[in-house]
């Protein structure tokens, strides 16, 4: 068991107006106490109090803090947690962390106060991923599908399922072990291979989505490619500008562009480094670099940049022809220099790149319904759903095949215990519970 107390320091390790100590486990409360000047074992759950920390060997006062003292079982391990509100300087905060280490706390490991309410259950391994995603979140969308997948949504999405999933599954087991067992409904194949078949398009419809809640979180990999002189640097000055989100960007301009990232209006154009392309003056020629190639072709949109002053040209066309199967919006730039306007027209320039905006937005806005519903947040749990996934289908393929239900009854097995995998819960206790709550096998 966890049984041993864990201290860190929770703020960011930068000097501030506040610093917390977070102690959390068994001795937390006693371990607080033993270094502050008041009596913390006697305060009530969920209470801050005023005091000093004092080195309990030198009786020095060490700075004047607020204790916040929460009790087993409703706090975030579950377990006894104390915060100490201490002045942010990053001496002092340390100086507070090493007498906790001091009197019998240990350094906690990153990660492990989430990861000790996740043991002790308090969340699941969605919630605790999302977490993290909250404090990676750098734009609304990231903060909304954080908050969503910290309130558990992932639950909710996969819980009607995995009940349904259990339902039949304990009523095989039964059928294979008590078969002249008549109060329970003997299964068929009738009967198993149309719910097998609506679990896997409910499971089709939540990969689905999570492609949509992917591009929202990660942003779009896009390439912007075109022949040299085109205007690509000019069209990116003109995105950054319509980069509503880089005003307030507290990394500053300039780095968005390093990082790669544009805001627009709630879709992240993430730019992959398209450089063997952009920067090549032969574009025919060089155009074969390998990672050239490998960047459009990650590429879930490429942008391909012609000047539409001047007729196309080879190049172009190569590229044209390169990039006909990916996402891609043709744009013809430099419009301030030409007359007709043909197909997407801009002016990186003059910044007037509404038309290609509106374009984007086009192609991707309804992947913006996935942060209003609940989704999978990452790879793990995209990986273990398709891996659901593919166990169903191997069930609904031998069921179509005529197999015996105790047969199939392995592959529904598997796919259930891959949902148990995204939110952490894998125990066979619980088939058994359900079994036994469900039929009443008392004889
Ligand atoms: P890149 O090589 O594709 O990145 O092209 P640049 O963005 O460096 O632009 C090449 C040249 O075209 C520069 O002189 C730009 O000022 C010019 N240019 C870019 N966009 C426009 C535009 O919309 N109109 C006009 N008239 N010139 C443009
Ligand atoms: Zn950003």
């Amino acid at each position: 068991m966890l049984k041993d107390t864990i201290a860190a320091i929770s703020t960011a390790a930068v000097d501030g107006a506040i610093s917390i100590v977070r102690l959390s486990g068994d001795d937390a409360i006693e371990i607080a106490n033993s270094i502050a000047s008041i009596n913390l074992l006697n305060k009530k759950s969920h209470t801050i109090s005023y005091g000093f920390i004092v080195d309990p060997i030198t009786l020095q006062e060490i700075d004047e803090v607020l204790f916040s003292v929460f009790k087993a079982p409703k706090t975030f391990t579950r377990e006894d947690i104390v915060e100490i509100n201490c002045h942010g300087g990053r001496f002092v905060t340390k100086k507070i962390l090493s007498l906790c280490l001091m009197q019998g706390a240990r350094l906690a490991e990153p990660g492990e106060f989430t990861r000790r309410a996740f043991l002790n259950g308090r969340i699941d391994l969605t919630q605790a991923e999302a977490i993290n995603d909250m404090i990676l979140a750098d734009s609304n969308e990231n903060m909304k599908l954080a908050i969503h997948g910290i309130k558990g949504s992932v639950k909710k999405l996969l819980d009607p399922l995995l009940e349904n999933i259990l339902d039949i599954i304990a009523n095989i087991e039964v059928n294979i072990d008590y078969p002249e067992y008549d109060d329970v409904e003997m299964l068929t194949n009738d009967v198993v291979l149309p719910k097998a078949k609506a679990w896997l398009d409910n499971i089709d419809t939540i990969l689905d989505r999570a492609q949509s809640g992917k591009i929202m979180k990660e942003g779009i990999r896009t390439a912007i490619v075109g022949k040299p002189n085109v205007g690509k640097s000019s069209l990116l000055n003109a995105l950054l500008e319509e980069d509503k989100a880089i005003v307030t960007d507290i990394a500053g301009t300039t780095r968005d562009i390093v990082e790669g990232h544009i805001h627009l209006g709630g879709l992240t154009l993430n730019l992959i480094d398209t450089a063997g392309i952009r920067d090549t003056e032969d574009v025919v020629e060089k155009i074969g670099i390998q990672r050239s190639l490998q960047a459009m072709e990650d590429a879930q949109l490429v942008i391909v940049v012609l000047d539409g002053s001047r007729p196309l040209d080879e190049q172009d066309d190569e590229l044209l022809e390169m990039t006909k199967d990916k996402t891609r919006i043709v744009v013809y730039n430099k419009n301030d220099l030409y007359e007709v306007a043909d197909g997407i027209s801009i002016s990186a320039a003059k910044q007037e790149i509404t038309p290609l905006v509106n374009k984007i937005h086009e192609l991707f806005d309804h992947h913006k319904i996935a942060i209003e519903e609940p989704v999978l947040g990452n790879e793990r749990q995209i990986g273990f759903m398709m891996k659901a996934k593919q166990s169903m289908l191997q069930a609904v393929e031998a069921m179509e095949n005529g197999l015996e239900l105790d047969l199939v009854e392995i592959d529904i097995q598997d796919a259930y215990t891959a949902l148990k995998e995204i939110l952490g819960e894998v125990h066979r206790e619980d088939l058994l519970d359900t079994l036994f709550s469900n039929f009443c096998l008392g004889k």
